[in-house]
């Protein structure tokens, strides 16, 4: 399918490895250039020329910590007009409740809900003003099945989602449509720390917790980067432009719920 973005230009956030890289293979595979972005030079590098040799689009890097308001200034600073938004950043660490204090919430709060706020509140009114636009926002599924363990993700993903569910609404009549991506388990890095974390917790290995994960999904597998970034490319297309304020769960039948 022509998703009709071609030669569009698209800032995708924490874009060197995992989710955000899969949408930004996506999107350069539809022909939109991009600027890519990450802390570590060296990975996002070796990403940004994987895709340029691959897709032949233009592809811009910018190394820096997205969460940090001073480091984000060199993305505003240097990017001026984008079409495409895809906001996306690490998670929290897991824990439990006992072991959260104020600064981790604040630090949670400003990951994973003040930062894709600012980028949007940033890049909206050009979107606005030029007539067409897409966010999508990478959240979580437990924005709609909350995961004990991952508290402070769950209390931050959810303020951003009610953010989005006003704003959308508002900016919608100018062709700009805000939705958010729900992973659900994903074969990537995070997953992997996280998996490491509950073995050294529980006393179970890192691969039978795996297959217990894999078990509990009806699809019975993790799911791809690659499938997860078609998805975002999808929802950035021209053919996407009714769909706005929407929480989409990409999880393999994961969440089981109806409404
Ligand atoms: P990942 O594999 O760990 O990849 C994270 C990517 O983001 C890397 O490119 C990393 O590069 C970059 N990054 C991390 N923090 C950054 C920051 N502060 N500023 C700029 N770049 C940053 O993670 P993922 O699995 O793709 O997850 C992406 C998001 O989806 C996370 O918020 C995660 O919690 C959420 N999620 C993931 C899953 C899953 O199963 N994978 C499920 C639910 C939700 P650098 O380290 O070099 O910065």
């Amino acid at each position: 399918m022509d998703l009709g973005i071609s030669g569009k230009r698209a800032l995708v956030c924490a874009s060197s490895k995992g989710l955000g890289l899969g949408c930004a293979e996506a999107l350069a595979s539809a022909g939109v250039n991009l600027i890519m972005n990450a802390r570590s030079e060296m990975d996002l590098t070796y990403s940004a020329n994987r895709i340029i040799d691959r897709y032949g689009v233009e592809v811009e890097t910018v190394v820096a910590d997205i969460t940090s308001e001073d480091q984000r200034a060199k993305i505003l600073d240097r990017v001026e007009n984008i079409d495409i938004l895809v906001t996306n950043a690490g998670g929290p660490p897991p824990g439990t409740w006992e072991d959260w204090n104020k600064e981790d919430f604040v630090l949670a709060l400003e990951a994973n809900m003040l930062t894709p706020i600012s980028l949007m509140k940033h890049y909206l009114p050009g979107m606005m003003e030029r007539g067409w636009g897409r966010v999508v926002n990478i959240t979580s599924q437990s924005v709609k099945a909350p995961i004990a363990t991952l508290g402070l993700s769950n209390s931050a993903r959810a303020g951003l989602t009610g953010y989005v569910a006003g704003t959308s609404r508002q900016v919608a009549h100018s062709g700009v449509t805000i939705n958010n991506l729900l992973p659900g388990s994903h074969a990537t890095d995070r997953i992997k720390n996280l998996l490491n974390s509950s073995s050294q917790k529980q006393g179970v290995s890192v691969e039978d917790l795996r297959k217990e994960l894999e078990a509990s999904i009806p699809a019975k597998r993790l799911g791809t980067h690659t499938e997860f970034g078609e998805v975002c490319a999808f929802l950035c297309s021209i053919h996407a432009g009714f769909i706005v304020g929407q929480n989409i769960l990409v999880d393999g039948g994961a969440v089981n719920a109806t409404l």
